[in-house]
């Protein structure tokens, strides 16, 4: 079973709105609200990839309350740590072809939640077979918390899969005693992390992932949106190109990338397929309105359409 791992969830609502009025009354007629995250994104899409999944993090109040309401409407399987602050919203309104954002900071935790959810992750991890920890952390954990995680997981033999940025990626990263089994940064969260502009040229990306840092992570995957990925598998180095697509809504496209790498790794799939596999949950989540969300019946169309290129 994979644990798929959301440490700041939210309820994302989005207002159609028209047009925006500032300093006046907007009426909105359909609002809908999701529960939302990064980790709820990947359990999702591995839920509709028909692998067994189980969700964590923390959550709080009324909004808490809604989330797992929610997962349980889906039928993700969830288990959360309930913490005393109200969980966040995330408001987007859409108006005039753009998305006016307002996004709450979520609850800060204290240290004894904070220790309380590292003694239930271990204890959740039994049945597990790997962990994906995706998105940032809520204020109140320190930045080497996702490496705590780590640590207690690797400890066990499971692999894990990052998906973050900044400073709780760099601790990840930078501290020793452990790797993450995989990460998946897009170049922009890899510039962050470096300091320096990182190009989507073959010979930038291969000198860029040959660096001390990213030594012992088995899989490094630099995601490029419509222009597919760069890998670095071990020692091996490939180049990932994906078809022209109509794409509808991308965000959450990263998450559904994670969750794709996390099925075809968890089913020990060889390294193209893996590639394919995490390529086309990418895509087919652009294709669909919804965030974080993919159309299985269209899979092997899109899979066959996914070319994987070994770079010497
Ligand atoms: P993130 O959301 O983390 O920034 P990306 O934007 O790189 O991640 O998208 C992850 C994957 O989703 C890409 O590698 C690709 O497979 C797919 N994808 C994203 N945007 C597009 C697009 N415009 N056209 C086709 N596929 C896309």
């Amino acid at each position: 079973m994979i644990l798929a791992v959301t440490m700041n969830p939210s309820v994302d609502i989005s207002y159609p709105v028209g047009r925006f009025k500032v300093d006046d009354v907007n009426r909105v007629e359909t609002v809908r609200k999701t529960a939302g995250g990064k980790g709820l994104n990947v359990a999702r899409v591995i839920s509709q990839m028909e692998e067994d999944v189980l969700t964590t993090g923390v959550l709080g109040g009324t909004i808490g309350d809604y989330i797992i309401q929610q997962l349980n409407n889906s039928n993700i399987p969830n288990d959360f740590l309930k913490i005393e602050k109200e969980s966040r919203n995330c408001i987007a309104i859409l108006h005039e072809g753009m998305q006016t954002e307002i996004l709450e900071s979520g609850p800060t935790l204290s240290r004894e939640e904070g220790t309380a959810f590292l003694e239930k992750f271990e204890s959740m991890l039994n049945d597990v077979s790997l962990v994906t920890i995706s998105g940032s952390l809520p204020k109140g954990l320190p930045a080497n918390f996702y490496h705590h995680m780590l640590i207690i997981s690797n400890k066990k033999g499971i692999p894990v899969i990052v998906d973050s940025s900044g400073e709780s990626l760099k601790q990840v990263l930078l501290q020793g005693g452990g790797k993450p089994f995989a990460i998946k940064p897009n170049t922009a969260e890899l510039s962050q992390l470096l300091g320096i502009e990182v190009g989507e040229g073959i010979i930038d990306l291969k000198q860029t992932l040959s660096q001390e840092i990213f030594h012992g992570i088995e899989w490094i995957i630099v995601s490029m949106g419509g222009d597919g990925a760069f890998v670095r598998h071990g020692e091996d180095y490939y180049r990932v190109t994906i078809p022209k697509i109509i794409v509808v809504n991308p965000v959450g496209s990263g998450d559904a990338t994670v969750a794709g790498l996390a099925v075809a790794l968890n089913r020990n799939q060889r390294v193209e397929t893996v590639l394919k596999t995490a390529m086309t949950t990418g895509m087919l989540n652009t294709m669909e309105a919804e965030t974080g969300s993919i159309n299985m019946t269209k899979f092997n169309q899109y899979l066959d359409f996914v070319k994987v290129e070994k770079i010497d």
